[in-house]
């Protein structure tokens, strides 16, 4: 379509005016064909982009709307030709209903581009958008009528009437109009290319209009007949380019510019009228000057506004550049501190301890940890661990010298700088530091005791903030494994144990699944005769390379890397299921109690006593068949394994207190953990038969147990006469290299026949 639009315009205007310059001939009625044609295409290709795919609302009833606009134009020039043909040829007459027409269609075309969708505007904006259109008007309203329109007595007489005066006017504002929007524009599927096609087309219309009087006297070279022709064609486009756009991507909402020349062009413009005119005695002049003072206003008018805006930008900026400097500052301080406790982090000690070294000082590294919290976050939630955790902190923050540095390595790390301070300066610092932290706390309506296990080490020049981390952590595991609560100097020595136990940690893991553990049994015997009251089970370990391994070794082990979860489950269904076995075979001879030993750290994993429980029944034996022995350091360590304790009583298992009296030995224990056994250290048996302080204790105790109902069972009995003297004083109960060593489930099978244990 654009192509024969193209033809037909290309056509027109080689016969139009090839023939009217050089022939001065005018072909009257053929010369106004095009125009209805020409229209009617535009009208065409306008409609059809208006029925394009992928346009907005808004879009589409613009297209339409240009569309009419386009047919009532057709109408307008059939209406113009017919006025012109009945009147002499130079005579440009029109009628009123074809000025009606024209006027109509022009106010409609305004209406028309005042509807398009533009983006959000602020109010700045828009004022600025009206200041800008107010300014463009008075200027080209002034240009159009010095140039043309003041010459209306001589279109008038041309064209009949003053109303082509009016329409050149307002084909101007439709050109102006379209440029001002195009600017604001663009919003949803419109183009903004397509209407600067259509703002040029209507330009150009306007410009070959007010050339008209210009020409008056060579008719056959009027150009106002280009006017429509090239309007149409530049509509066509338009719409063609729209049509394109379409099927691309939406416009991105293009960056209002507060800058623009336009003010300054149009202020240019009328200063130079201004010097080109007399002012003094034309009506022109006056105009020219009214003008000229209008624009300055509005000019002013507009700088106001934008000042104004750039005034609220600028505190804008302000704002949000003092914004900018808190987060930094917030920023710089996350970076260098933890964020629960608020107390240095990492990197922030890394930095000290860097900066010190570099300096040649010495000082001293102490690496804290807090003992069981696992235990913490598990049963009371990480909401309670975190509690703690700061408690904790501001504990040691405030116990230290203003020089010390604490800062969280992550967890329940803590790591100490402590600068100038001798060795014995520094054993009193951290005595009073564990004392301070170590004091009752209560959280979340939780009373805790925090426990902290500390590892020291002092700088050595070459030394680095992770290898002096290191020595501290490795002498925190020798505190830690000493029983916690305490703190440990870093000696060469743990370097090469930490090694071994890592390694040897490393093959206990893989041990249950090799089939290097057993477990062997010990009997209890009843005093004086020996015969078996019961049996302990023991744990043995045959290492392929280092051979039998003790475990006064490998347990512990085992409860440090955590293993001790895994064996200890293996080694409670082997007891139990040997007690079944026994029971199956043997019947009432079978052994009527089975100790076997727990750990703590079985004693506080979440599921223990459940786990138990689902051992015990599917092996299918009397729950008081087992007896569970525990340390007294065990149960004191926590509530959570006290409270597994009474869970296994409450299932019918007994519970033996093992190694009574090497522990933190507190009486009061007897009464607030169900205890069936209290099973007397081998340290107090050794003294039994000399007159010594065990050999009180030893009696002493059988007083407490008998008077509280407990069994006792006197440990490692070696000799005739250690049993003998247990006997006199009123034990029933022992165990003991002298009675039986510990020895395989079947070896011990053989001892079930009747029969006297030997001896
Ligand atoms: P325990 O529970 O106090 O076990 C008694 C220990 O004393 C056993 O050492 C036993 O062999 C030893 N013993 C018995 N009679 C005599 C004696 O007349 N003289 C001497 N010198 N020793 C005697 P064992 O088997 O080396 O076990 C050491 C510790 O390892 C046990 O002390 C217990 O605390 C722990 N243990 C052993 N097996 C297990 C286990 O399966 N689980 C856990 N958690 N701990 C275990
Ligand atoms: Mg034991
Ligand atoms: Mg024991």
């Amino acid at each position: 379509m654009p192509l024969i639009a193209g033809a037909v315009l290309l056509a027109y205007c080689f016969v139009r005016f090839g023939f009217g310059v050089f022939a001065g001939f005018s072909w009257p009625v053929l010369g106004w064909i095009p125009l209805p044609v020409m229209s009617l295409l535009a009208a065409h290709g306008c409609w059809w982009t208006s029925n394009r795919f992928g346009l907005d609302a808004g879009t589409t009833r613009f297209w339409r709307q240009l569309s009419l606009c386009c047919v009532l134009l057709a109408a307008a020039c059939v209406g113009n030709a017919y006025d012109a043909l009945r009147v002499p040829e130079d005579f440009q007459h029109i009628g009123p209903v074809t000025a009606t027409l024209y006027l109509g269609i022009l106010v409609f075309a305004i209406w028309a581009l005042l509807r398009l969708p533009v983006w959000e505007r602020s109010r700045a904006e828009w004022i600025r958008f009206w200041l800008d259109t107010g300014i463009i008007l008075i200027t080209t309203g002034i240009l159009v009528w010095h140039f043309s329109l003041r010459r209306a007595d001589a279109w008038a007489a041309q064209t009949g009437s003053a109303i082509p005066v009016l329409a050149i006017a307002m084909i101007a504002s439709v050109s102006v109009i379209a440029f001002t929007k195009v600017a604001f524009a663009g919003a949803g599927r419109l183009d903004r290319r397509a209407m600067h096609m259509l703002s040029f087309g209507t330009a150009l219309a306007c410009a070959f209009g007010a050339l008209m009087p210009f020409l008056a006297d060579r008719p056959q070279l009027n150009t106002a007949f280009l006017a429509v022709p090239f309007a149409t064609f530049c509509a066509q486009l338009a719409a063609r380019r729209q049509a394109r756009a379409a099927i691309e991507e939406p416009a991105e909402r293009p960056v209002p510019r507060r800058f623009s020349v336009v003010p300054y062009l149009a202020v240019g413009g009328m200063d130079l009228m201004l010097l080109g005119t007399d002012l003094t005695r034309s009506a022109e002049g006056r105009l020219i000057a009214a003008g000229t003072v209008a624009i300055t206003a509005l000019v002013v008018a507009r700088q106001i506004t934008t000042l104004r805006e750039n005034n609220t930008l600028l505190s804008t900026v302000d704002t949000n550049l003092r914004q900018l400097r808190d987060y930094q500052v917030q920023l710089a301080h996350q970076v260098r501190h933890d964020t629960l406790t608020e107390i240095a982090n990492r990197a922030n000690f890394e930095e000290q301890v860097t900066a010190r070294l570099a300096g040649g000082e010495s000082f001293l590294v102490a690496l804290l940890d807090l003992d069981d919290f696992k235990v913490v976050n598990d049963r009371l939630g990480h909401g309670t661990g975190d509690a703690l955790l700061k408690a904790v902190s501001r504990r040691l923050h405030d116990r230290l010298r203003g020089e010390d540095v604490v800062a969280r390595l992550g967890g329940d790390e803590f790591t100490l700088l402590l600068p100038d301070l001798t060795g014995d300066e520094a054993a009193v610092v951290l005595r009073r530091l564990i004392q301070g932290v170590q004091e009752k706390v209560v959280i979340d309506g939780h009373e805790m005791t925090p426990r902290i296990s500390i590892g020291v080490t002092a700088s050595v020049p070459g030394d680095t903030p992770e290898e002096l981390l290191r020595r501290a952590d490795v002498a925190m595991y020798v505190a830690k494994n000493a029983g916690g609560g305490r703190w440990a100097w870093f000696d060469p020595a743990m370097d090469r144990i930490a090694d071994q136990d890592a390694k040897l940690g490393a093959d206990l893991r893989q041990a249950v699944a090799r089939g290097e553990l057993r477990v062997v049994y010990q009997p209890i015997v009843e005093l004086p005769d020996g015969g078996i009251a019961g049996v302990e089970a023991l744990l043995r370990w045959r290492h392929p390379e280092h051979g039998e391994i003790s475990p006064a070794v490998f347990i512990p082990l085992a409860e440090r890397n955590g293993s001790i979860i895994e064996v200890g489950r293996w080694v409670f269904e082997q007891v139990v299921a040997q007690a079944a076995a026994w029971q199956h075979e043997y019947g009432d001879l079978a052994p009527a109690r089975v100790s076997v030993n727990v750990s703590a750290r079985q004693l506080r994993e979440p599921g223990f006593v459940a786990e138990v429980a689902a051992v015990v029944a599917a092996a299918g034996v009397e729950p008081s068949l087992i007896t569970v022995e525990v340390t007294e350091t065990a149960v004191l360590g926590t509530g959570a394994a006290l409270d597994a304790v009474r869970g296994l009583n409450a299932l019918g298992l007994r519970v033996a207190l093992d190694d009574f009296g090497t522990g933190q030995s507190s009486l009061s224990l007897l009464v607030d953990c169900p205890v069936d056994v209290l099973k007397v250290d081998k340290s107090f048996v050794d003294g039994v038969t000399t007159a010594s302080p065990q050999s009180v204790i030893v009696e002493s105790l059988i007083t407490i147990t008998a008077g509280l109902r407990i069994q006792a069972v006197a440990e490692g009995v070696e000799t005739a006469d250690q049993a003998h003297r247990l006997h006199q004083a009123g034990y029933q109960y022992a165990q003991g290299f002298h009675f039986a060593r510990p020895m395989s489930g079947a070896e011990l099978g053989k001892l079930l026949r009747p029969g006297p244990v030997p001896a």
